[in-house]
């Protein structure tokens, strides 16, 4: 199992990892990424390594 994680605190809602997750994880929720779809997740760690502000942790369980 995968667990996705943003932290609300550093994300700026600019929809990086909404528009490049393969599997569709995200979505935008009040201006924040909302990893609403985490056992989707395909662990390719494409948002990790992309968002701007270091606000994604994925974790495999
Ligand atoms: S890429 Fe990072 S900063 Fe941008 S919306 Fe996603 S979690 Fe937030
Ligand atoms: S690791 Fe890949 S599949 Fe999983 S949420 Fe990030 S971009 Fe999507």
């Amino acid at each position: 199992m995968i667990d996705v994680q943003v932290d609300t605190e550093k994300c700026d809602g600019c929809e990086e990892c909404v528009n490049l997750c393969p599997s569709e994880v995200f979505q935008l929720a009040n201006g924040k990424s909302d990893p609403y779809q985490a056992s989707d997740c395909a662990n390719c760690l494409t948002c990790v390594e992309s968002c701007p502000q270091e606000a994604i942790t994925v974790t495999e369980m």
